[in-house]
């Protein structure tokens, strides 16, 4: 069968070739390419983005099928000269394309091309996917196949909206003209399509250069391993914000430096760089226990170890709430009235597919007089949770600001360098912190592991059709998820008191 340069295949080629070129030849690495969880639910949302921004052509038709039969069906519809067709596919070479909606304009004989995007705004930033050129590369296969084209849009989710009772899909959506932008890109990309059938049809592998030696471990891919095995898994790539100082990691791989024991004490690096490749060559912590102390001895009672779970719907789920604003849907507290006290656990997770937030104001009101500290770990995204609660309910926003008035963020101790140990490698994340601090507690045993896995399994529960069985297995999974979180928090906590001898 005829392998095809797809738009998704291009656009990873622009950003990197290498990886492109390994996902077209490598069929044996497929494990590497395997789409994360969170990969998953980002398809999942663009696929209901689509869907939704489909009702704004009512008089769409689509093509449903793949492959051959696609491209016939295409050829048939456009010869109809149906007004909208979804989904219509065209070859070009070895190129292939398929278009979210083409709209026929009968004045100007003409196709308007619109391209569906599940993202809040069309800014493009060095992270963000390169808008502009996956149209252009869809224009010049429309093009090789004779299509006359109008006017070329972008459909994307309009920040601003705020849902009413029922969705407005024409405030929902913004329109953009980006035919002049994707005209002055179409050259351009007419030759890096060019690059692109040549490098990815090369044979030879070692000719496709794997350039991430020289990048931090945030910007690998997952086939890095693959290309690189003399780096360990361990290495100068994980030097903390090594990406922000590259001509640092450059001196360092081109010494063949890729072990943090082989860095050289006379080489510069940050303070906390420093601390990281300290801790790892003496295989000892780095604590301040004075000031561990100071900043443990400043918290009031009651502590309440506080942790949210939230779903960012990119369609809006209920009134009130913009695309991809957080929902609250569950909270765990555990409530510590005095240092020898033992911890008491309340929790709420609202179960039902209804705006949660009421709920979990009423419910943290209960549990939360106005005195005390309100730990988290990770302090901006709880407080932009209240702060989004308190915008809601107008009414709880005396108790709310109060609320982010007292957080303490746990993280602190770890960001200011007043624990640093080797086996945390250079980050502060509680998945890293808690299995150094408290190796008897782990999320290893849990079928919730991460945020992502229960956002997903809180938004099928209630939005999903489940039987009562798979309901109460979610509900159960939620609770020991969301529970263990702020637990963990606490034993933290009580181990760096203890340190402090408090
Ligand atoms: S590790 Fe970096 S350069 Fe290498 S294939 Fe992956 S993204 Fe490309």
């Amino acid at each position: 069968m005829m392998k095809f340069i797809t738009k998704t295949i291009y656009l990873q080629f622009i950003a990197c070739a290498k990886n492109a070129w390994l996902q077209m030849n490598k069929p044996e690495l497929k494990d590497m390419f395997a789409l994360s969880d969170f990969d998953r639910s980002l398809v999942a949302k663009g696929n209901l983005v689509e869907s939704w921004a489909q009702k704004l052509f009512p008089r769409g038709v689509l093509i449903s099928e793949f492959g051959e039969t696609a491209r016939a069906a295409t050829v048939e519809r456009l010869a109809k000269k149906e007004p909208v067709i979804f989904q219509a596919s065209f070859t070009s070479g070895r190129f292939l394309a398929r278009n979210d909606v083409l709209e026929y304009d009968s004045r100007n004989d003409v196709w308007n091309l619109y391209e569906i995007k599940g993202t809040n705004t069309l800014d493009e930033n060095e992270n963000s996917p390169d808008h502009i050129e996956d149209v252009a590369f869809q224009v010049a296969v429309l093009e090789d196949n004779g299509l006359k084209l109008g006017k070329i849009y972008i459909i994307h989710l309009n920040k601003e909206y705020v849902r009413e009772d029922d969705i407005s899909v024409d405030e929902l959506f913004i329109k953009e003209d980006v035919s002049r932008e994707v005209r002055e890109r179409l050259e351009a990309t007419r030759i890096k399509m060019g690059s692109a059938a040549e490098i990815l049809w090369e044979k030879d592998e070692k000719a496709v250069a794997c350039l991430c030696l020289y990048s931090a471990r945030s910007n690998h891919c997952s086939t890095f391993s693959y290309s690189h095995p003399e780096i360990p898994e361990y290495s100068v790539h994980d030097l903390s914000r090594i990406g922000a100082s590259k001509s640092k990691l450059t001196e360092l791989v081109d010494a063949k430096i890729y072990e943090l024991g082989e860095i050289p004490d006379s080489f510069k690096l940050t303070a906390v760089q420093r601390n990281q490749v300290f801790v790892h060559k003496t295989q000892k912590p780095l604590i301040d226990s004075s000031a561990i102390g100071k900043e443990i001895g400043s918290l009031s009672y009651p502590l309440y170890f506080l942790d949210y779970e939230t779903y960012p719907s990119a369609i809006p789920l209920f009134k009130g709430f913009r695309p991809y604003q957080q929902v609250p849907f569950q909270f765990s507290l555990h409530v510590l009235k005095d240092p020898q006290a033992e911890p008491e656990h309340f929790e709420y997770l609202h179960a039902e597919n209804t705006d949660p937030s009421e709920k979990i104001i009423a419910n943290l009101k209960k549990y939360i007089v106005p005195r005390g500290h309100v730990i988290v770990w990770n302090k901006r995204f709880e407080k932009g949770i209240n702060a989004q609660l308190a915008e809601r309910h107008p009414e709880a926003a005396s108790f709310l600001n109060d609320l982010n008035e007292r957080i303490y963020d746990l993280m602190e101790i770890f960001q200011k360098q007043l624990y640093v140990h080797p086996g945390f490698r250079g980050r502060v994340s509680i998945k890293k912190v808690l299995p150094v601090l408290v190796p008897s507690l782990s999320y290893q045993d849990l079928e919730i592991k991460e945020g992502g896995a229960a956002m997903e399994a809180w938004h099928d529960m209630v939005f999903g059709d489940k039987t009562r069985t798979e309901k109460q297995a979610a509900i159960r999974n939620l609770l020991k998820y969301c529970g263990l979180d702020t637990y963990a928090m606490y034993l933290i906590w009580r181990e760096l008191a203890k340190l402090a001898a408090y």
